[in-house]
């Protein structure tokens, strides 16, 4: 055992402690206390006095597209997100490097990932690529295996398939492989019935689906018209016989029995307060993207009134097809900035314990309670810093970021009993 002392501790579970401690055995938590409570474990295990650092959970980044890696600086930002997704479509036709190329990227993104102090990943795949990387890595998290087709006479075909790559790759274990839904516009009413039916069946794995993102998406379900509808022609994926819900796509998912506590809604961006009422309602975590919002010209989320809402609000950094890098520090002072009133320890709570949660691994990570595994983060503080809690939502960056294990290591110990 190992008791790791740092100026400031945030179990997030609870305040931030000052001076506080954690005990780590065997790579898990065995208590944590302010500074003068006693010790309630053996008197000879070793110190490591941190000094300037604040220690918390590793954070949750709870959508990322690491196959998208490659894409880094390969797509411009947008005015509109009709014209975004056509040039990153074309550069992922036309330009995709080998295999090769996609796998370095794919392992240069998760090492990007942990030198900036993430630990969970909620990844969505395609070509489930990235399954193997992430099970070899340090992280932990689910791989959601998107499913995208418009077409209701295809959607049998299209779920047949999806089941068998992910009995294939495996439910259980590290990183399971999970089925989700593409969007409301990209999905037939036939593939989200079939859909919902197979997750019945693994009730334990959460699922995810991109929803309320751009202004187009509310148009086409609403009036079945627009820049979308008229992509989609031009993808040769639109449906004639799809029918517009007509209404929001929250109250569409809704009436489809889609949402639920198991559902991640990726970025929200066009919800109303009626909307975030219902995703409250059914339990359904937001995750916000708020830097590849701004990138794909959606606009920004309203931060603030998915706090007020009171609906569970997760922080993800989305692809590098459409973000600068995947660092979940940066992420959170893009959030700062559009919700300045929200207390900041309510935004890292975002980034550890309900993202954990959201991705159904709240019992093993996201606070620093007893009995966890130690997946702990290290920030070392510059000596100007007085809230701390202001400071870590404030744009830490990577140089700035250690693991709890890695200077422990450097300090000449070994966690053992
Ligand atoms: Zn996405």
């Amino acid at each position: 055992m190992i008791v790791v002392r740092s100026r400031w501790l945030l179990p997030i579970a609870d305040r931030p402690m000052l001076n506080g401690w954690v005990a780590i055995d065997r790579g898990r938590i065995a208590a944590a206390g302010r500074a003068g409570a006693s010790l309630p474990m053996r008197d000879d295990a070793p110190l490591v006095d941190l000094g300037a650092y604040a220690v918390l959970p590793a954070l949750v980044n709870a959508h990322v597209h690491l196959e998208l890696s490659w894409l880094r600086g390969l797509v411009p930002r947008a005015e509109r997100f009709t014209d975004w997704v056509p040039a990153m479509l074309q550069q992922r036709m036309t330009g995709a490097p080998g295999e090769d190329a996609v796998a370095a990227a794919v392992a240069a993104a998760i090492a990007q990932m942990r030198a900036s102090g993430t630990g969970l990943v909620g990844e969505i795949s395609n070509s489930l690529v990235t399954v193997d990387p992430l099970r070899r890595s340090t992280l932990e998290g689910v791989v959601f295996h998107e499913v995208v087709r418009l077409a209701a006479d295809e959607a049998d075909d299209v779920l047949d398939m999806a089941l068998r790559a992910q009995e294939a790759q495996g439910v259980t274990g590290r990183f399971p492989v999970s089925l989700a839904p593409h969007a409301p516009y990209s999905v037939s009413p036939r593939l989200f019935q079939g859909l919902r039916a197979a997750q019945a069946r693994t009730p334990f794995l959460p699922s995810s689906v991109h929803l309320a993102e751009s202004p187009e998406e509310v148009e086409l379900l609403d009036t079945g018209e627009g820049p979308w509808r008229q992509l989609l022609e031009r993808l040769g994926a639109w449906d004639p016989a799809w029918t517009p819900p007509a209404c929001s796509p929250v109250r569409y998912l809704e009436q489809m029995r889609v949402l639920g506590p198991s559902l991640l809604a990726v970025h929200a961006v066009q919800c109303t307060d009626e909307d975030l009422g219902v995703l409250r309602a059914r339990g359904t975590t937001v995750v916000t993207c708020p830097r590849s919002n701004r990138y794909v010209g959606v606009g920004d989320p309203p931060a603030a009134r998915f706090y007020r809402s009171g609906v569970a609000v997760a922080v993800g950094t989305d692809s590098l097809a459409s973000n600068d890098d995947l660092n979940v520090f940066a992420e959170l002072a893009a959030l700062r900035h559009l919700a300045p009133a929200v207390p900041a320890a309510t935004l890292l709570e975002s980034a550890t314990l309900v993202g954990a949660r959201a991705l159904g691994l709240e019992t093993t990570a996201g606070t620093i309670e007893p009995g966890k595994p130690a997946r702990l983060i290290a920030v070392a503080l510059p000596p100007e810093v007085v809230d701390v809690e202001e400071y870590l939502v404030s744009g830490v960056t990577p140089d700035r970021v250690h693991w709890v294990e890695d200077l422990i290591a450097d300090c000449g110990f070994a966690d053992r009993a």
